[in-house]
């Protein structure tokens, strides 16, 4: 039997479960496929930005272990520079917890939503799209890749492969919950800890992820600096569970964004920060403007590929492209000049007005610069 729906969404990540649950609030018969069977674990470090949780609204904080605004970010050996948000410019949790709570939202909006549902394959029929679960073919006007930065559908569709860089993060445990008090009230961000990248440490309810993010396609290197970052903040006798390495999107391109009546959305689309590594808010962001997309061509026969990426180029292409080349300034610079170059009049005003807008800090932040090193 072909079952047909509205829309049909392969992958319940953030992108995929935020798809369909706008899709549902807009009257859809929506489908979300997953293989795996959650609750799951996925690596990532569960950091969510302001600009995530300004998207999730006052519902996300039953998941979160913790909202901190300050982020102390070091720069070569010397300089530190820290913001402090009026709010929380980051909070911490699980993907576990993230993921099953996005689901949740998405079939309380009214989507179905299938776990344990790999889709074997994709067929963009012209007048519909027909998917291939197990021994079932269903059907929609359109379908949502958001299957993540290693999904298949790209490929199945002929859409080009996505450029790669990569992550990776251990978990650290201390012996006495005492121990990770220092860690409790800020983002600590360090400029030296990967090359062409950074390193990052997020605490949670019972230990820190501690890991680095980088330009470089998945590789050994990764696990190294993990190991060095760990020695360098002088926390090598916590107990360490990991090494979890991973591919993140490199950049985006508009061309990949949607393909007759598939649109790609989150990770799968290559949005995630260039500099960061952040993905979950474009994620989010993507997934509700493919839904809105599917939802107008239902209405008024309208393009949903063309609204589609007509929409995510004017609200969510800009920002990344103008952390990318941030980024590239930053890592042309190197940690010496960029360290002279904050202490140049007027720098650390500049950086103040900018965390907000990239959406590295929560609005109404003070910024301040200091030379005498991190603190551990
Ligand atoms: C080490 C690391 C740390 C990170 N830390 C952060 C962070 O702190 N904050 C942040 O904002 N971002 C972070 N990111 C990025 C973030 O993880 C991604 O941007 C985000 O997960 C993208 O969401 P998504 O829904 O697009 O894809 P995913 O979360 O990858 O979800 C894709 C889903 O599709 C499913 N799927 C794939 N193929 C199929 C198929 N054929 N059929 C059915 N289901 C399928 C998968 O099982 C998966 O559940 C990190 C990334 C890495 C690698």
């Amino acid at each position: 039997m072909n079952e047909r729906f509205d829309l049909i969404v392969v992958g319940a990540g953030p992108a995929g479960s935020s798809c369909a649950e706008r899709a549902a609030e807009l009257g859809l018969r929506v489908a979300v496929f997953e293989k795996a069977v959650f609750p799951r674990s996925k690596p990532c470090a569960g950091g969510l930005s302001s600009r995530t949780l300004g998207l999730l609204g006052p519902s996300v904080n039953s998941i979160i272990h913790h909202k901190l605004r300050t982020s102390e970010i070091s720069i070569g050996r010397r300089v530190t520079v820290t913001w402090t948000g009026r709010d929380t410019s980051v909070a911490t949790t699980s993907r576990k917890e993230l993921d099953q709570y996005l689901a949740e939202r998405a079939i309380r909006a009214g989507a179905r939503v299938e776990f344990g549902a790999a889709v074997d394959s994709v067929t963009d029929l012209g007048d519909r799209v027909e998917i291939v679960v197990g021994s079932r073919t269903l059907s929609a006007p359109h379908l949502v890749a958001a299957d993540g930065v290693r999904g298949s559908i790209r490929g199945m569709v002929g859409m080009p492969t996505l450029r790669l860089s990569a992550a990776a993060y251990a978990r650290v445990f201390p012996d006495r919950s005492s121990d990770l008090e220092p860690f409790l009230d800020r983002v600590m961000i360090d400029g030296d800890a990967c090359r062409g990248g950074y390193g990052w440490i997020f605490p949670k309810r019972d230990h820190l992820n501690i890991g680095v993010c980088g330009t470089a396609p998945l590789g050994p290197d990764y696990i190294r600096d993990v190991d060095r970052f760990i020695e360098k903040r002088g926390l090598s006798s916590w107990r360490m569970e990991g090494h979890f390495a991973r591919p993140t999107p490199a950049e985006v391109k508009q061309t990949g964004l949607a393909k007759g009546r598939i649109l790609v959305v989150g990770d799968a689309a290559g949005l995630a920060d260039p500099i960061t590594g952040e993905g979950i808010s474009y994620s989010i962001a993507s997934g509700r403007l493919a839904a809105e997309a599917a939802s107008e061509a239902e209405g008024g026969g309208w393009e949903a590929s063309t609204v589609y990426r007509r929409r995510a180029a004017r609200e969510i292409v800009p920002v990344l492209n103008q952390t990318r080349r941030l980024g590239r300034f930053v890592r042309a610079l190197g940690p010496g000049p960029m360290s002279l170059g904050l202490r140049i009049p007027g720098a650390a005003a500049k950086l103040e007005s900018w965390m907000p807008r990239l959406g590295y800090a929560s609005e109404g932040g003070v910024l301040s610069i200091d030379t005498k090193g991190p603190r551990r």
